[in-house]
């Protein structure tokens, strides 16, 4: 088996607004299973996944819906996917290959790889709140199409409390390479490639979390709130913390600076290889010096012969 530390396989999930085709349910035979608010759409083989589903849907809703104090008023539709045929069907197209599912809140429609098809089926309940959270939040947004990515993917991921992008190993790569990714670009992340992404969700995670850490949760809830009216996203974000998003963006610099910025080395495939490193240094300098050592032994000896 491939050790967890050398795959680079991220399956990162992320949420499209105003483009899932809630008209198609593509070509399968889906089957249905009511739990309201959510009505869960399944292939037969995924019946016990449905189950599970709907378990988790309804144990989510209530810590969310407390936990941040937003309700749905309106049915959410979860199709779960039993192959990345159907799941591609669904979504258009339009997710890359590492992304495991979407949520629509306008059309409030969570589409989700079956966890049959995932690459860690024991991430399936984490993914399955991830997309509750979009849900939730794009729902009650006032102005829903202002939101940014970053705020998206990272209240998401720190509400499923997400350990995939919670590492900082990414960013502190990309603070060694500097190549940290600019917040207002991560609205491009469904372009991104899969290295490229997978630093774009740890990003929006540990701003998220240094706004938590600097501001307290309650003014998260507070910023998650005053969304509801028709603010836009950067005056909401004014009003809540005082400082402008831009001013919040550098001292979180700062921070990652502090935080991430040695973090590599605390990786073991990096002390894997600085140990080979110096592995090979030590014999490169032993064998030198036994060469060094057998040479002064020859010149002795030789002179030894010629007195
Ligand atoms: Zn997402």
């Amino acid at each position: 088996m491939i050790p967890k530390f050398f795959r680079v396989i991220f399956s990162l999930y992320f949420c499209l607004l105003f483009v899932l085709p809630a008209k198609s349910r593509g070509e399968e035979n889906w089957s249905s299973l009511e739990v309201p608010p959510f009505i869960i759409f399944y292939a037969e083989n995924d019946k016990a996944f449905a189950d599970e589903t709907s378990s988790l849907l309804k144990i989510f809703y209530e810590e969310l819906s407390t936990k941040i104090g937003l309700e749905l008023n309106d049915t959410v539709q979860a199709f779960l996917c039993p192959s990345e045929k159907s799941f591609n069907e669904l979504t258009d197209n339009l997710i890359p290959d590492w992304g495991e599912g979407v949520a629509d809140p306008v059309h409030k429609v969570i589409i989700l790889k079956s966890p049959s098809q995932m690459d860690d089926q024991n991430h399936f309940p984490k993914l399955v709140k991830h997309e509750l959270v979009h849900i939730l939040i794009g729902h009650s947004a006032g102005n829903p199409r202002d939101l940014p990515k970053w705020f998206n993917e990272g209240i998401a991921s720190y509400l499923s409390a997400d350990e995939r992008v919670s590492s900082g190993e990414a960013i502190s790569k990309a603070l060694l390479s500097d190549s940290i990714i600019p917040l207002d670009e991560i609205d491009g992340v469904l372009r991104f490639e899969r290295t490229k992404a997978a630093l774009a969700y740890e990003e929006s995670y540990s701003f998220t979390d240094y706004l938590v850490q600097s501001y307290g949760f309650e003014n998260m809830v507070y910023l998650i709130q005053e969304l509801q009216t028709e603010k836009t996203f950067a005056h909401a974000f004014r009003d809540i913390y005082g400082i402008d998003l831009f001013e919040a963006e550098i001292a979180w610099y700062q921070y990652m600076e502090k935080k991430y910025r040695w973090h590599f080395l605390l990786d073991f495939k990096n002390y894997l290889w600085i140990s080979i490193l110096i592995l090979f240094i030590v014999v490169v300098l032993v064998i030198k010096l036994r060469n060094r050592h057998t040479l002064k032994k020859w010149d002795e000896e030789e002179r030894w012969v010629k007195s």
